[in-house]
């Protein structure tokens, strides 16, 4: 039985108490939210060692984190070490969105590993073991998906709402289609002159997933990936077509969220969350950024999380990190790790302003020990300890530097916090 189905008859599963738990939420709250569709707790039956976790508007933000291997670059190693920062900066979940190598292999390590949620986007595997697009075939996809979600796999990204009849809305864009999964459905269905196979065999995706209860991530094939591009007719097109599916996908009792744009100005962020919402009727939305500006090659983790930010104070569940090495290559562990603090960053950020509950609290106990010059303190509350220990050290003897009460920043006679504390006291003549 689904979680979706089971939260529907009021039965609490462990996993559901498990992510309640976690984030110190009722699970009764939870089991309601799951059952109206607002919330999602991706756990595959087969997933063994799943710690799971609760994505919906009423809890917190989370965030996850694209990792895998592609034909030019990188391996399972290399991969690994990427999952095992990501379980150590607190991230939420993992996609694994290799295309070189070994790709069950690949997968069956990382599940194997991962204590998070993991998602995959079956088309790449498809593409590989059909040689392209052209080789892809209705009876291909459906035995892709089957074995993922045989392996454990907690979500899978389907582009089901990219329709033959979206296609030429795209022509005129300044980026086309920059979705590598929208991509190639594109051409299967120009090579073909058929419908999108996803969106044919819909029903039959959905036995496959409610027999392992793998939840649907569906697709935004046509995302934006320009600002110019931003909000046109192929993008809301798209997106009406997915509410149509989450409405097919709650039918069948699986779960389902949404995923969303893209390249997207920084006025039009909260419209694109507030009409994502309505038409998919709450289901959770999962966001790719949005980039707020297309120029920031190399700071990318930065344009996506000020766009992140918004669309999580404005009704994005989930946020895919992005790392600055965004439109220029694959990236290495440091580029890993700074897309993760980025992205916890504008998750966090977006917490405090919806006003949850206890969002604030470690913001506080950071102010108060800085006030303090607690500087231990101060590095465990922070995001990245290592990096926040690192830098203080930095121009302060290691050791000695804890007990001052200044920093390098602006030194002993210009600390404000220093000569703030004075203030009021009685200085002896
Ligand atoms: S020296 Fe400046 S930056 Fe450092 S603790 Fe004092 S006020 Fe803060």
């Amino acid at each position: 039985m689904t979680q979706l189905v089971s939260a529907r008859k009021g039965s609490l599963t462990p996993e559901i108490v498990k992510a309640a738990a976690r984030e110190g939420a009722q699970s009764g709250l939870l089991l309601k939210e799951v059952a109206a569709g607002r919330a999602v707790v991706p756990a595959n039956m087969n997933h063994k060692g799943l710690v799971p976790c609760a994505i919906g508007r009423a809890f917190t933000c989370k965030m996850n984190v694209n990792l895998g291997t592609s034909g030019l670059g990188s391996g399972l190693k290399k991969e690994l070490k990427k999952l095992e920062l990501a379980m150590q900066l607190g991230a939420d979940a993992v996609m694994d969105l290799s295309t070189g190598g070994d790709l069950p292999k690949i997968r069956k390590e990382i599940i194997k590993r991962s204590t998070l949620p993991l998602g995959t986007v079956p088309i790449y595997e498809a593409i590989k073991r059909g040689g392209g697009a052209k080789g892809i075939s209705r009876q291909l996809l459906l035995e892709v998906i089957e074995e993922q979600a045989e392996a454990g796999v907690d979500f899978m990204t389907i582009h089901a709402g990219l329709l033959r009849r979206h296609l030429p809305l795209a022509k005129g864009r300044v980026t086309g289609i920059v979705s590598r999964g929208g991509a190639a459905m594109a051409k299967w269905m120009e090579l073909n002159n058929a419908e999108n196979p996803f969106y044919e065999e819909f029903d039959r995706i959905c036995a496959i997933f409610r027999k392992h209860d793998v939840t649907f991530s569906l697709g935004d094939g046509l995302r934006p990936g320009s600002l110019a591009d931003a909000c046109d007719t192929a993008q809301f097109a798209e997106l009406d077509t997915l509410g149509e599916l989450v409405k097919r996908s709650r039918a069948a009792g699986v779960q389902v969220m949404v995923e969303g744009p893209g390249h997207v100005p920084l006025d039009k962020v909260q419209m694109n969350m507030t009409r994502a919402a309505k038409v998919c009727r709450g289901a959770p939305f999962y966001v790719l950024g949005p980039l707020v500006t297309d120029i920031g090659a190399g700071y990318d983790h930065i344009t996506a999380a000020i766009g992140g930010a918004l669309a999580a104070w404005h009704g994005a569940a989930f946020l895919c990190y992005l790392t600055p090495k965004e439109h220029l290559g694959l990236p290495e562990l440091e580029d890993v790790r700074q897309g993760i603090i980025a992205s916890k960053i504008a998750a966090h950020a977006a917490d405090i302003a919806r006003g949850l509950p206890g969002a604030a609290e470690r913001d506080l106990a950071m102010s108060k020990a800085r006030y303090a010059f607690n500087w231990e303190r101060q590095f465990e509350l922070s995001l990245d300890p290592a990096r926040a220990r690192c830098m203080h050290h930095e121009g302060m003897a290691k050791n000695a530097g804890l007990k001052k009460k200044f920093c390098t920043m602006c030194g002993p006679d210009f600390c404000s916090m220093r000569v703030s504390r004075t203030l009021g006291r009685r200085v002896a003549a």
